[in-house]
């Protein structure tokens, strides 16, 4: 496949441009909770995870189509990716098989109404072409680090009948889509439809475009919505996943038939933690060195700090998590330690994550402490975020203490725009080390 790093190492996507390392929030079902598109490009998100198995229990593929795709249905008009389900529905089978089974063929999933959805690779590659992805995954087989090898053996054999599947599928729909487009090309020259087709584009991109003056524009250059046509990117891309559990002949295998197979991007299959929650740093590293360098890299549900830091070492440049969203929601709020001088995160509840470099110094407060009730100062002196910038720790404190909504927005929208800094020090770092020569 073709080069998608530009030199700069920028991932070249058909509705913006992507610095890497990244990190997408999710969204799951289509949203992200409590924040709006306009919050979200106010915080520099460079792009969204949806899941394509959620969307198709809720709001259903039907409804998508007719707003052709969810970018238009949520007014989100960056970068999408859709992962395809398979992991959360692999979870909640294992955790209960009246769910549902996975066959050769395809997963069988039963709802709790006694509905059967069926989600073969296929259909998989469908409903993301449906959603209007940048970037779309492969069904897999998940496993867990913990699995038998024989669970695990069986695990690849199938993610990799799977993703030659889906590939199969995505080259078929994709041949559908550019000979539809070649036809609509040659029907609006004929008709010297320019026009029209600008007003589509400010259609589909206008709500993201107007909320790029409403909070201060983010501090990285991220260009969403290819708003001059931009050639680059034109067609979606395609992610494998690669399993093998705990095992690197395993892995190993997995990796060599999906290279093989040849894919735009490799995730890291399967849960990257322990049972004891500790990040399986020798197979996720085995794993990565097994991914090719001019592809993605995607540490798929890393999302603490210090694990996406340490993964991001290993070569990872991609990564998605719910937990600046859900930890918002929980009142854990995150800042840097560096530009505090002599340790100023106060409150008995902060939690020393110091790891690494001086500029990835990090923190947590959790802003029920009574510690905060007549604080004035800002979350993070240093946070350009909408939170910082108009509301003090006081005031956080008092609309968690009354379990007012608007503390899970300005909780989010901070959190978020901790993640997007932090990866803008990454790459920092990365620049840095590429200069000294040890890139
Ligand atoms: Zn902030």
């Amino acid at each position: 496949m073709e080069a998608i790093i530009d030199s700069a190492d920028v991932l070249r996507l058909k509705h913006g441009d992507v610095p890497l390392p990244a990190f997408f929030p999710d969204a799951t079902y289509g949203s992200v909770r409590c924040v709006d598109a306009a919050d979200l490009v106010g915080c520099g998100v460079p792009g969204l995870v949806m899941n394509c198995y959620h969307l198709l229990t809720r709001p259903g593929l039907g409804v998508l189509r007719h707003f052709g795709g969810a970018r238009r249905f949520s007014g989100w008009g960056g970068p999408l990716l859709t992962d395809s389900g398979g992991f959360q529905v692999f979870s909640m089978i294992r955790e209960n098989p009246k769910f549902g089974e996975i066959r050769k063929s395809e997963i069988i999933f039963r709802r709790e109404n006694g509905e059967k959805l069926n989600l073969s690779p296929e259909k998989c590659i469908q409903a993301q072409f449906a959603c209007g992805s940048d970037i779309m995954m492969c069904l897999d087989y998940c496993s867990h680090p913990e699995d038998s090898y024989e669970l695990s053996a069986e695990s690849v054999d199938i993610t990799i009948h799977w993703a030659e599947r889906c590939k199969r599928e995505y080259e078929k729909l994709l041949a559908a889509q550019n000979a539809r487009g070649v036809a609509q090309n040659e029907h609006r020259a004929a008709h010297g439809a320019y026009r029209e087709t600008q007003n589509e584009h400010r259609a589909e991109h206008g709500a993201h475009r107007a909320t790029h003056g409403a909070h201060r524009a983010p501090s990285q250059n991220i260009q969403h919505g290819a708003q001059h046509g931009a050639p680059n990117g034109e067609r979606p891309l395609l992610f494998a996943i690669i399993q093998g559990g705990g095992y690197r002949d395993l892995r190993k295998r997995c990796a060599e038939a999906l290279v093989a197979i040849g894919f735009d991007g490799y995730g890291f299959g399967g849960w990257p933690l322990s049972s004891d929650m500790q990040l399986i740093e020798d197979i996720l590293q085995y794993t990565a060195d097994l991914m090719p360098d001019d592809a993605i890299k995607y540490a798929m549900g890393v999302g603490k700090p210090e694990n996406i830091i340490k993964c991001e070492a290993m070569g990872y440049n991609l990564f998605d998590c719910v937990i600046p969203t859900r930890d918002a929601r929980h009142h854990r709020l995150f800042v840097f330690t560096d530009t505090y001088g002599d340790g100023d995160v106060d409150g008995s509840k902060s939690e020393d994550k110091s790891r690494g470099d001086g500029r990835l110094l990090h923190s947590t407060y959790y802003i029920l402490d009574k510690a905060y009730i007549r604080d004035s100062r800002p979350v993070s002196d240093s946070c350009d975020c909408h939170t910082c910038q108009n509301y003090s720790r006081a005031y956080l404190h008092h609309l968690a203490k009354s379990d007012d909504s608007l503390l899970y927005r300005l909780a989010t929208i901070h959190n978020l725009r901790f993640y997007a800094e932090l990866m803008e020090r990454l790459r920092m770092r990365r620049r840095s080390a590429d200069g000294a020569g040890h890139g």
